[in-house]
């Protein structure tokens, strides 16, 4: 299976990528809001319901579907 992406990451924290969005920082970027999550970026083909999915931005590693990071481009 795929890997999971993880916090510590060097791309994950290049992008500043959380599995919590409620736990990103807000002042580093403050165009983030908690109603933004993995689940609805247009990056994420995880499953409608699955709690994580691949994210294409981290080649395809499993984010956390309530994740976010600043690549983060709302479903259209
Ligand atoms: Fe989540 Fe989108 Fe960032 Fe991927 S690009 S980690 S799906 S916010």
């Amino acid at each position: 299976g795929a890997e999971e992406l993880t916090e510590t990451d060097p791309t994950a924290m290049a992008l500043g990528y959380k599995k919590d969005t409620t736990k990103v920082d807000k002042t580093k970027y403050p165009q983030h809001t908690p109603a933004q999550k993995c689940s609805g970026c247009a990056l994420y083909t995880g499953k409608p319901g699955d709690k994580q999915g691949p994210c294409t931005a981290f080649a395809n590693k499993i984010v956390k579907a309530d994740g976010w990071c600043m690549a983060y481009a709302k479903k259209p």
